[in-house]
């Protein structure tokens, strides 16, 4: 069989995606692997399709206890032998799967790491006397503590590797920075492995960014646009996850909360009806999400700034998994850098601390910056992205240029016919006919007058902007700004060029900062 056979009989999949073939070549050619994708690009075929074709056993090492009975579920309603090991089984169960692995039963064994080397009867005892074929460490960026979700049993896995030299280990991640990369490489000893990283672009989610004024409101009106699908919005505590999921309530939202502070019976109910479609909003720490698999959520928002890039872009990248478009929206204040800063001090480690108030830095950065927000994303994960998205809000705000060839020439010469010494208000006037006493004969009976009869006072005033904001027109004088034509408008009506403008309308515009916040 050759791994499409694999992903077709089992998956029912038709061909693979992105570097998931490479992967699962190199892999099987006996080669240590490291894989950067995007959450949602589908790591889990990388380490299961190669598991099928070996004749020994997979190791899974994962974090994320919570979900490994869901995965393994999986795994075998579509007929491949898998099981998991961990604390939440009674030591019969365990030692169950401990029997079938050892009679070579079980092609796929997820277990936390530690488990490995931990317990009355650490898994490493066990894995020598079985043929292990290969070892993936998923969540692999825990390896690091220069990573957001540290976990010092990762490092343990170092011993692994060294304990079974000839077994492929397979290293996944979503998120990994250039220094947690290096991590990854050193602190599991990989051999050489050969690195693929995939493009970590979602083109289907657009990005916005907003000074958080009138939080609450805007969120309304956010949510008012997606009055049947669902969404999750993050909050930095457990108070305001609280307060937030009651007044969405008290609205006629179908929201439920989510935090590390609920009782666990809660916690689960409230997560399982989410995935089920039962409620449609989570709102949630940050506690919520990892390992999440559901396709359909069409909007993630941050009511504060996340703590650094590698979050932000995890918890947004939960939106969309179906490739549908989705919204990622963060309200930010000022006060949340110094909130976040006070968190980070916290630790003793002062290289830690220097380390995470960088990452505070770019993503406070971000948060300001009239940047493209994907190309500040995806240049930050160390990827080209030459263009602006075109589907962020510094994009929208620049605009979709439209052709406005026409209306930028009426409104040019009439600046030019009014002889350069008015204001944008008394052009509109002559460009909409008016009969106002303002305008007097002579303006009267220019060419230019009521030439923009059909075009709103909105719709010239926005453009009249963008001919400033674009250097075709200057605002010249105090008191009464006056508009004169730059040398690339006189330039542009000689050769009768085009004029891309952006009329596109502004949404949830930040507003001048107020210096504090309304909450
Ligand atoms: P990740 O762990 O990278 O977030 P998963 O492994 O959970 O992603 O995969 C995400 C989704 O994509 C899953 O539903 C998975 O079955 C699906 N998927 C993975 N590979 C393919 C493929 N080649 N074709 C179609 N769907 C795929
Ligand atoms: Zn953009």
């Amino acid at each position: 069989m050759e791994p499409i056979d694999v992903l077709k009989n089992f998956y029912g999949y038709h061909a693979f995606r992105g570097n998931q073939e490479k992967i699962i070549q190199t892999a099987l050619g006996g080669k240590d692997c490291i894989a950067l994708m995007p959450t949602g690009a589908g790591k889990s075929v990388c380490y299961q399709v190669p598991a099928m074709l070996w004749p020994g056993l997979t190791l899974v090492v994962s974090p994320l206890i919570a979900l490994m009975k869901d995965q393994v579920d999986g795994l075998n309603n579509m007929g491949i032998p898998a099981a998991f090991l961990n604390s939440t089984q009674s030591v019969s169960e365990q030692r169950f799967v401990s029997q079938e692995v050892c009679k070579g039963k079980v092609k796929l064994l997820y277990v936390a790491p530690e488990r490995l080397f931990g317990g009355t009867y650490p898994l490493v005892d066990l894995l020598k006397s079985v043929d292990l074929s290969m070892v993936a460490v998923d969540e692999a960026h825990c390896v690091s503590q220069w990573g957001h979700d540290f976990r010092p049993e990762y490092l343990k896995l170092g011993e692994l590797r060294k304990k079974f030299p000839s077994t492929v280990f397979l290293a996944l991640t979503a998120t990994a920075d250039k220094m947690t990369r290096k991590d990854i490489e050193e602190k599991l000893f990989l051999q050489h492995p050969r690195w693929f990283i995939s493009s970590f672009d979602r083109p289907n989610i657009t990005y916005r960014v907003a000074l958080r004024t009138d939080a609450f409101s805007r969120l309304m009106q956010f949510l008012s646009q997606y009055p049947n699908d669902s969404g999750i919005i993050y909050c930095l505590s457990r108070k305001s996850v609280e307060e937030t999921a009651a007044r969405l309530q008290e609205n006629g939202y179908d929201a439920l909360p989510y935090h590390a502070g609920l009782d666990k019976a809660i916690r689960d109910t409230n997560q399982e009806k989410f995935i089920r479609d039962e409620i449609k909003i989570m709102v949630a720490t940050i506690a919520f999400g990892m390992g999440i698999d559901k396709s359909n959520v069409r909007f993630v928002v941050h009511t504060n700034m996340p703590q650094n890039i590698e979050s932000y872009y995890q918890e947004t990248g939960r939106a969309g998994r179906d490739g549908l478009p989705s919204e990622a929206l963060l309200f930010y204040s000022y006060g949340d850098s110094i909130t976040l800063g006070r968190m980070v001090e916290k630790s003793d480690n002062p290289e830690y601390v220097q380390h995470m108030k960088a990452k505070l830095d770019t993503m406070v950065r971000f948060c300001q910056s009239q940047k493209c927000r994907r190309r500040f994303l995806l240049e930050y994960f160390g990827e080209e992205y030459p263009n602006d998205c075109g589907n962020c809000d510094v994009c929208f705000q620049k605009g979709s240029q439209m052709d406005m060839t026409i209306y930028a020439q009426m409104m040019l010469s009439a600046v030019a016919r009014m002889g350069q010494s008015f204001g944008l208000g008394q052009v509109i006037l002559v460009l909409r006919g008016s009969r106002s006493a303002k305008i007097n004969a002579g303006q009267q009976s220019l060419s230019v007058y009521g030439i923009g009869k059909d075009k709103s006072e909105q719709f010239w005033k926005k453009l009249g902007g963008q001919l400033v904001q674009e250097g075709f027109l200057t605002q010249e004088g105090q008191g009464f700004p006056v508009l004169k034509l730059t040398p690339l408008a006189w330039e542009k009506l000689k050769k009768k060029e085009k004029i891309l403008l952006s009329m596109a309308e502004d949404f949830v515009q930040p507003q001048a900062e107020t210096g504090h916040d309304k909450e």
